[in-house]
């Protein structure tokens, strides 16, 4: 199938869950996932109405932000590491894996430095799962207290990532767990709450996700090494 087909599928299913959550599809933000997809195929995405993509590797993306610019909102979902924290500055509207201080601090240090506010979403690791990824739930709203007050970025949400299992309630529940976290923060901080993907974007928007990543069923499936 091509990716407007795809995304079309993708749209209905998000609006069906959209329904089932008693909210309005207008307002849950769709990014397709491009790592491993080329440059000319996100072309082609954004030809399909894509507004909005996701890349996790920071070679990859500034490749890609060679080509095609900011014809799309960019959003880093990968880790990243505080070294290449300054070329990525003028490439990514949201930074969505921050989930230290150090981290942030240098994204607002080198943020400041470019003269721009770059928007910033703490990663929590939601997976009762061992990860070098995202901040533990009990240390979350403490984090996110502490970046909200660096200059040069803005606090703007929360990002997580279920567990991989095949076990419904206990994506539900860390969900759950993700949507209670952020209910949390200040208002001005809670424009976000990014969770959901391929497998479990429906549960993830019935539990109050305002915005998906999704690459595997646009794009269809990756290399078995880089999921
Ligand atoms: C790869 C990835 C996705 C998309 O995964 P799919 O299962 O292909 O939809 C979403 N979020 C993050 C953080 C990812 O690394």
């Amino acid at each position: 199938m091509s990716i407007t087909e795809n995304l079309k599928i993708v749209r209905e299913r998000i609006a069906d869950a959209a329904v089932r959550a008693g909210k309005d599809s207008e307002n849950i933000t769709l990014i397709a996932v491009t790592k491993t997809v080329d440059a000319s195929v996100i072309k082609e995405a954004i030809s399909a109405g894509v507004t909005d993509i996701g890349e996790n590797y920071v070679q990859d993306a500034l490749h890609k932000f060679t080509d095609i610019g900011h014809d799309v909102k960019w959003h880093m979902i990968g880790h990243l590491q505080t070294n290449k924290v300054k070329q990525v500055i003028p490439v990514f509207d949201l930074i969505q894996s921050v989930d230290s201080t150090s981290l942030a601090n240098e994204i607002g240090k080198r943020s400041i430095a470019a003269g721009r506010t770059t928007r910033v979403l703490v990663e929590i690791n939601i997976s009762g799962e061992e990860s070098k990824n995202g901040v533990e739930p009990d240390k979350a709203l403490e984090l996110c207290g502490q970046i909200a007050g660096i200059h040069g970025l803005e606090l703007s949400g929360m990002m997580g990532i279920a567990p991989f299992t095949d076990d419904v309630s206990a994506i539900r529940k860390s969900f759950a767990l993700l949507r209670r976290l952020w209910e949390k923060l200040p208002e001005e901080n809670s424009r976000w709450l990014s969770m959901g993907m391929t497998s479990d974007f429906e549960i993830a928007i019935e539990e109050g996700s305002n915005m998906v990543r999704i690459g595997t069923a646009i794009f269809g499936a990756r290399p078995a090494r880089n999921r």
